[in-house]
């Protein structure tokens, strides 16, 4: 280890030290809520002198690295150093499983197998190869990031957080994978799966979205990450998250660091992360008109900023207090669309949930009778034949839509007009 290095490792321990001396004042307080925090301080890691606390530190590292070894999963983005792969792989994952990423991350690169490729993409086109995976600003600010990196950085890639967290989308805990994962700079993470891990090890008993036990977790995490062999270690944290140390069943048995945590020392392994109550998620209601016009369907593109941004679908309109659901579709198109129609059969419903909001879709057959579409309020129109619907990039609940009614081939099918959805939902 260089003198650098050294130095560097020793003002970490300096700030562990430091984190120690915060929480041993804290302790000796003898407050409520460093009870809360805490189960039995004296015990963390981070609480030893920096000698022992450093000795722990390396064998969690060791025993990490021993498991990765043996059980660490061979994903695609692990066979590859290239920062832009190893990006487009990191934020694939942000909120989507490894299963999920899989089937999306090849066929993504190659369609667009460089920084250049992707800047020079229309939006549309990368929104249609995304077209499943959900979480579409993700999508537009790899897009805007390509750009970004072409217009700055010549299609490279920096290597350093303060650059790479001016990229759209990268935030800390991404910046610090695409270092470790790619440039071999020991540079710590924390995502969901590291948090969950860290909070546990060192029994913090506070919710992690706290500002205050999240600069503490940062700390933890740049403490735990290793001076050299950071590729290893980053995914072996990773890994454990995400197969060991699991949101709801922790395998603690089969854990390499049960001999370390504290939670499981005391139990805590199923109350550890803490949260915050959580507020009900709201359920809105909402009237969607599949449109015709001499054999083709309306659909529209959304404002690139906000919810789904930038993809197609059919228009569809909250439902306006107690109004119904034909008289809120034939209203809001007329307003933000300068299109008079009749909402006629009501073909049935379609339930959708997204982060924070659950939707149900009253789906009508509408045709339309005058008035001219318009692209109004930043939104575009097009007609087209329903075989055609499949070349637009179409969000989740347009997609089970089409399925639900086999809007395919101009005609909508017989077997889901059934008698009841033939009434009118007036
Ligand atoms: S022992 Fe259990 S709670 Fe602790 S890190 Fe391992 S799996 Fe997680």
């Amino acid at each position: 280890m260089g003198a650098d290095a050294v130095q560097r490792r020793s003002i970490q321990t300096q700030e562990g030290t430091d984190a120690v001396q915060r929480r041993s004042i804290q302790t000796q307080e003898g407050t409520d809520a460093v009870q809360r925090r805490s189960i039995r301080p004296q015990d963390s890691v981070a609480h030893k002198k920096p000698n022992s606390e450093q000795k722990k530190i390396q064998l969690i590292q060791r025993a990490l690295r021993s498991w990765y070894g043996k059980k660490g999963r061979s994903l695609p983005w692990r066979k590859t150093r290239d920062p832009y792969q190893i990006w487009v792989s990191e934020i694939m994952l942000q909120q989507t499983q490894v299963n999920t990423v899989i089937l999306y991350y090849e066929e993504f690169l190659s369609r667009f197998p460089t920084v250049h490729d992707l800047a020079k993409a229309p939006l549309e086109k990368v929104l249609k190869v995304w077209e499943g995976l959900g979480y579409y600003a993700r999508a537009r600010n790899l897009h805007r990031g390509a750009k970004y990196l072409t217009a700055e950085w010549n299609g490279r890639m920096p290597d350093s957080e303060t650059d790479l967290v001016r990229i759209p989308g990268i935030g800390r805990s991404t910046a610090g994978a695409i270092l470790s994962l790619a440039f071999e700079k020991p540079s710590p993470i924390l995502d969901g799966n590291v948090k969950r891990v860290l909070c546990r090890l060192f029994a913090i008993r506070e919710d992690p979205k706290n500002r205050d036990v999240e600069k503490e977790l940062w700390s933890l995490s740049k403490n735990m990450t290793p001076e050299r062999g950071v590729h290893p270690y980053t995914q072996s944290i990773m890994d454990l998250g995400a197969m060991v140390c699991t949101p709801r069943s922790p395998d603690c048995l089969a854990c390499p660091l049960n001999m370390y945590c504290l939670a499981y020392k005391n139990g805590l392994q199923h109350t550890i992360p803490m949260r915050a109550s959580t507020k009900p998620i709201p359920h809105r209601q909402s009237a969607l008109g599949i449109i015709h016009k001499q054999g083709r369907v309306l659909i529209i593109r959304r404002p690139e900023k906000g919810l789904l941004g930038g993809l197609w679908g059919f228009p569809g309109f909250l439902r306006e207090g107690r109004k119904s659901f034909p008289d809120t579709l034939e209203r809001g198109t007329k307003r933000d669309l300068g299109l008079v129609i009749q909402a006629g059969q009501k073909l049935g419903k379609v339930e959708h949930a997204y982060s924070h909001f659950k939707i149900t879709l009253h789906v009508f057959e509408c045709n339309s009778s005058s008035g001219k579409s318009k692209n109004r309020k930043n939104v575009n129109c097009k007609w087209v034949y329903p075989s055609q619907l499949k070349k637009y990039p179409l969000s989740g609940a347009d997609q089970k839509v089409i399925k639900k009614f086999s809007v395919v081939g101009g005609q909508l099918s017989a077997k889901n007009k059934t008698q009841d959805h033939l009434q009118r939902n007036r």
